[in-house]
């Protein structure tokens, strides 16, 4: 049976509690099991073996439609393993220019002294992928959409330039969630989350998830993380699970908050430019309509004024937060050059179109209309 998202995310994965008919999954604490013990393999928390790491891989399988899931200790330990495992000394990657500041030092700071060259693309188009593919290319990576301009690539395109070059293709699907955007399905090899975001949703929870169809990729990637160590604890694990039940109504209204809350701004004469895949405008609007369920909950705009100002407007808003992060249940707003971005230098910020005057906001499930009287009050 294909089940919807929301049946997904409440049964998925779930397993009874044996000893007590209990619907839903304890946490197991235990670091020392009996061995041998009813013919299993050594158990223990780091090689991932617990219920309730299976039970949690389980249901981020379900959602994005995939074979396998893994969870892991961040989003980071999701992400640099998927890179990782698919590169060695003297191989070539193809990465989109515009991405997670964290994603982005990795690749600059960390990777170099592996021998491992990068190409970064800073365009959308297909063509400009396939023209930095080299000989020695391995992995295309890509973020769709992207932080914090929410640029659209086309997802279809891109896995099967991967597929004709024989490269592994990564998708880091964190701001659409699995509920809006399930890259498996279009021949991703691997989809990417900060769990951090929105899986986990209520600002209190560090984790990540690669999932795939592939078993090949999925088992060098599980060997890799074992001996690498960033294994998400048990506690964590049940909280994710728990944090999964309401992934699709909080996406939902989080979406549906998001367009309005985007046709708004869009309307207004003080900001000059609002970025929302949702709008006919946007830049990927035709493409997102074609892989994406629904156009997500982060949207961003440049505020057609001074710093000062723009400061000022941030910080009179009542409901909406200044604060670094997104997809919690609560609205938060940014600005990328001062957090998200700091740590990329001025010109690298320029190059990549963010400007000092833009604001990134992360939608919540408020009421919406309290939310646009909250910006209301704010720009006037
Ligand atoms: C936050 C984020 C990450 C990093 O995840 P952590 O959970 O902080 O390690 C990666 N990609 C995107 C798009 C993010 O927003």
């Amino acid at each position: 049976m294909n089940k919807k998202i929301n049946t997904k995310c409440v049964h998925s994965g779930k397993k009874i509690e044996k000893a007590t008919g209990g619907l839903t999954t304890p946490i197991y604490t235990s670091t020392s099991h009996l061995f041998p013990y009813n013919n299993s393999e050594p158990r223990y928390p780091r090689y991932m073996n617990m219920p309730n790491y299976e039970s949690v891989s389980e249901k981020i399988a379900a959602l994005e439609n995939s074979k396998y899931g893994m969870v892991f200790a961040s989003g980071m330990a999701a992400i640099t393993s998927a890179i990782m495992v698919n590169l060695k000394q003297g191989d070539h990657a193809v990465i989109q220019s515009q991405i997670y500041g964290g994603t982005y030092n990795f690749l600059v700071r960390e990777i170099e002294r592996y021998g491992i060259e990068i190409s970064f693309v800073q365009s959308t188009k297909i063509e400009n992928f396939a023209d930095a593919i080299k000989s020695n290319t391995k992995v295309i990576y890509i973020e769709t959409p992207s932080n914090p301009l929410l640029e659209v690539i086309d997802i279809e395109a891109i896995a099967k330039l991967a597929k004709a070059n024989n490269l592994v293709s990564i998708i880091d699907n964190t701001f659409a969630s699995p509920v809006n955007q399930n890259p498996t399905d279009f021949g991703i090899d691997l989809s990417v989350h900060s769990g951090t975001k929105y899986l986990g949703g209520h600002s209190d929870l560090l984790c990540g998830a690669i999932t795939t169809n592939s078993e090949e990729l999925i088992n060098k990637i599980y060997k890799y993380a074992m001996n690498h160590g960033g294994t998400l604890s048990t506690d964590s694990c049940y909280k994710l699970e728990r944090s999964l039940m309401t992934l699709g109504l909080r996406m939902q209204r989080q979406t549906e908050n998001a367009m309005e809350i985007a046709k708004y701004l869009d309307n207004l004469p003080q900001i000059s430019r609002v970025y929302y895949p949702g709008l006919a405008s946007h830049q990927g609007h035709e493409i997102a309509k074609k892989q994406m369920s629904g156009f997500g909950a982060m949207l961003s705009f440049e505020l057609d004024k001074d710093i000062e100002t723009c400061h000022k407007f941030m910080h009179s808003l009542k409901i909406c937060a200044a604060a670094t992060s997104l997809g919690g249940i609560e609205s938060t707003i940014s600005m990328p050059c001062e957090m998200s971005h700091a740590k990329m230098t001025k010109e690298e910020r320029e190059k990549n179109g963010i400007k000092e005057n833009l604001f990134r906001l992360s939608v919540g499930i408020e009421d919406v209309g309290d939310l646009i009287e909250d910006f209301e009050k704010a720009v006037s």
